[in-house]
């Protein structure tokens, strides 16, 4: 997600390690080289959202029409509500299929990695990609990307979605007219969910047009909406029910609202990967409410959303106090701390930011 462009610095956490490929040369340097058939493997964050999830498989449909070897892997796991998308059955879960996958990537010519800004960002995927450094092209548009591990790549944090830049890369391609159906579901898929469907401000003109392009090439957008949006379980809905009557603060003197969820709460529920997804933005909808975050105890680790509306910089916060980055009105980062411990770190915290968020 995407709501507000600033300038945007490069950032070297291991510079000894990317020394090798310092200097990340243009996206259109890639399209030479594709012009024989390649072993491409296309990669993503852990637990893809529906842009990433959507680029990766829209550049996945492109690249083997245009007679290449491709294969999507995946760090982790996904949501079910991606389940149906065409291509999906082909990823790969790195951690459940680890050989393979990194058969793959040492058979690759090219690593394509989208809709993330650092390695890390692919959790205990991050060892095997920086064995083939040296073979990684970006395209992202997350804050401060790591640009010095990639050889060819764009990164343009006034883009609504990953899929807008894939679709920009396809359309500048000499292989434009592969576009196709499949293509453009998969695209149509991470604009709409990037965009919070079609509302934050990153959703310029061109992405409207890239939709009507899709609409004129027949994609089935209802059909689209529906997959994503009511496909939920029964146990999801009373978890939002529950949430929302039981695990919601509200700090008006900081217009800031929080969820805090328990292991017990993720148990009780049955909830899976993805259930979560969205539940942040309901705090947002209070009127006055500036600043949102989430916390949930979950997997070995305490994961948290930030969202803001207006001129608070959440990637920022996330980045200083929760280890993690993003985009400046939507981010989020991790602890390894007790969630009592890291949700009082959070309200410790909150008191220096008063004159912002007032
Ligand atoms: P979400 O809160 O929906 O998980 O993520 C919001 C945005 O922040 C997404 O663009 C996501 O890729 C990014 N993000 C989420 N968690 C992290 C993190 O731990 N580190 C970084 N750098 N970005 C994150
Ligand atoms: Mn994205």
């Amino acid at each position: 997600m995407v709501a507000k462009t600033r300038s945007q610095f490069i950032a070297l956490p291991k510079p000894n390690l990317y020394l090798i490929c310092s200097l990340m040369q243009d996206i259109s340097g890639v399209y030479a080289a594709l012009q024989e058939p390649k072993k491409i493997v296309i990669t993503t964050h852990q637990k893809p959202d529906g842009d990433a999830m959507g680029s990766s498989l829209g550049l996945y449909h492109f690249l083997t029409a245009g007679g290449h070897s491709v294969q999507v892997i995946s760090p982790t796991n996904w949501a079910d509500f991606l389940q149906w998308m065409p291509g999906v059955d082909h990823v790969l879960d790195f951690e459940k299929q680890t050989a393979q996958s990194e058969q793959c990537l040492a058979d690759a010519n090219f690593i394509f990695c989208l809709d993330f800004n650092t390695l890390s960002r692919t959790k205990t995927m991050t060892a095997a990609l920086e064995k083939h450094i040296g073979k990684l092209v970006l395209i992202d548009h997350h804050q401060q990307p790591q640009t010095a591990a990639f050889i060819f790549g764009v990164s343009n944090t006034a883009k609504s979605s990953t899929c807008e830049m894939v679709y920009d890369f396809i359309v500048a391609s000499p292989q434009a007219h592969l576009l196709n159906t499949h293509i453009a579901t998969c695209l149509y898929t991470g604009m709409m969910t990037d965009t919070g469907s079609f509302r934050f401000p990153a959703t310029t003109a061109s992405v409207h047009r890239a939709v009507a392009h899709f609409m004129e090439i027949g994609i089935n957008h209802t059909s689209i909406h529906s997959q994503i949006f009511d496909s939920g379980s029964e146990h999801r809905l009373r978890f939002l029910g529950h949430v929302l009557t039981n695990r919601m603060e509200v700090y008006y003197e900081y217009n800031t609202a929080t969820f805090c969820i328990t292991a017990a709460d993720i148990h009780k529920f049955h909830i899976k990967t993805g259930d979560t997804e969205g539940l942040v933005n309901f705090l947002l909808s209070m009127a006055g409410i500036r600043f949102a975050a989430i916390v949930i105890d979950r997997e070995g680790e305490r994961k948290w959303s930030f969202r803001s509306k207006g001129d608070f910089d959440v990637n920022t916060f996330a980045r200083t106090y929760f280890e993690g980055g993003g985009h400046f009105n939507a981010a989020g980062g991790r602890s390894d701390e007790s969630l009592a411990a890291t949700y009082q770190k959070f309200l410790a915290i909150l008191p220096t930011f008063k004159n912002q968020l007032q």
